[in-house]
């Protein structure tokens, strides 16, 4: 790798998570974007970005991306962003390859991030919080986000002896006479739910397996029935399925999960961008660490369950995705663009499929990944063939 600052492009390796929650390697996505994916099991993630817990590598060199920008922050990122974001690279990359449910979470508040890790660096390594947006790849991503509407939960209510027992008669009542505020009767009838004594769970995996969901609709038919056979002692996020709303999103679309909204991807492969942080707050669908009564806290009650349409497309194949997070704004380079690019700051590109050609001169394959420095004020992008991913930091 040269030292020499006029190199504005750097090429990176990215790292790859093996979690068993992750797709087989023969047929995850991430198999097809690193070189050699024959020594895993599993490919659930693969990571671009600054984070300690896995940074990128610079290819061709022994550095790492943490190490690199120790030395380059100034030049690649720009002084702007560097005293924004104190010299740290802001944003990290992932693409994700699930196959069966991941813990049900929300993320915090940067104040409540800050707490969580003085409290608790084990459980919360950053002290950051982490905004996140996620681009669906496959043809569907199935996933909980948000709560339901209390009619919906009601009528779940009536309809699911699981549902029915493990909740109090006050909170049934309560659902019943809408008395007291939406947001209080949620918060009281769900933490009965994730704060359920493990013999109560255990019931609620029999009543399931003897008396079914009702008519609820097959997606979610289907993941109750996948889930009482990996829980077989129970667990308290099961029965979140009938409290959170249920999607299955199509390829291309894309949501911005905010803090505090609790969600769960069920199996499907995307793209996240997120700021650098691994802080989540779990209850349940996990043998991980829960915090229940923290997750109880903290979370927005107030709100039902919506996905905007934040795709934007601000000129023919750049499609933008409008989100209020300052560490990141992420935009789709489709096949036929052709474009100058002049963004201020430092930038990433990921080539998803296809060829992307910069400057007439770097020939991008599918899974490479560039960074482009600050000092790189204008330089061409094509793409003949397939999909990138740009990355940039609003300034
Ligand atoms: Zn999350």
């Amino acid at each position: 790798m040269s030292k020499d600052n006029s190199n504005h492009f750097i090429k990176l390796v990215p790292v790859v998570q093996d979690y068993k929650w992750g797709k087989p390697a023969n047929t995850s996505l991430i198999a097809k974007l690193i070189e050699d994916a024959s020594s895993y099991e599993y490919l659930a993630e693969l990571w671009l970005g600054a984070h300690p817990k896995a940074p990128a590598l610079i290819a061709n060199s022994n550095l790492n991306l943490i190490q690199f920008l120790k030395e380059h922050a100034t030049n690649f990122m720009g002084a702007k962003i560097c005293s924004k974001f104190k010299n740290s690279l802001p944003f990290l990359f992932k693409i994700l390859s699930v196959n069966s449910s991941l813990s049900i979470q929300a993320h915090p508040s940067i104040e409540l991030a800050k707490k969580l890790h003085a409290k608790d660096p084990k459980n919360y390594p950053d002290e950051n919080h982490k905004p996140e947006l996620a681009i669906v790849l496959s043809d569907s991503l199935e996933l909980l986000y948000g709560f339901r509407k209390l009619e919906e939960i009601s009528n779940f209510v009536k309809k699911i002896p699981a549902l029915n027992f493990i909740l109090s008669e006050k909170s049934k009542k309560d659902l019943q006479s809408r008395e007291k505020a939406d947001s209080e009767i949620l918060k009281n009838l769900y933490s009965e739910i994730i704060l359920a004594e493990e013999t109560k769970q255990k019931k609620v995996i029999k009543l399931l397996k003897e008396q079914g969901v009702g008519d609820a609709e097959a997606g979610i038919k289907k993941w109750i029935e996948e889930l009482v056979e990996k829980y077989p002692n129970g667990d308290r996020g099961i029965l979140s399925f009938f409290i959170l709303k249920y999607y299955e999103l199509s390829k291309g679309e894309a949501l911005f999960i905010e803090p505090a909204i609790p969600h769960a991807y069920l199996r499907g492969d995307l793209t996240e961008c997120m700021a650098t942080s691994d802080n989540v707050i779990r209850a349940g669908l996990t043998y991980k660490f829960c915090d229940e009564l923290v997750l109880l806290d903290m979370l927005n009650f107030d709100n039902v369950s919506q996905i905007l349409d934040i795709r934007k497309e601000t000129e023919e194949n750049f499609l933008t995705y409008e989100t209020p997070a300052k560490e990141f704004k992420v935009s789709k380079l489709s096949k036929g663009l052709s474009k100058k690019m002049n963004f201020e700051g430092l930038e990433l590109l990921f080539c998803l499929s296809g060829t992307t050609i910069i400057n007439k001169e770097i020939s991008m394959n599918k899974g490479e990944a560039y960074l482009v420095s600050d000092k790189c004020s204008n330089y061409l992008v094509e793409i003949k063939e397939g999909e990138t991913f740009h990355v940039r930091v609003p300034v």
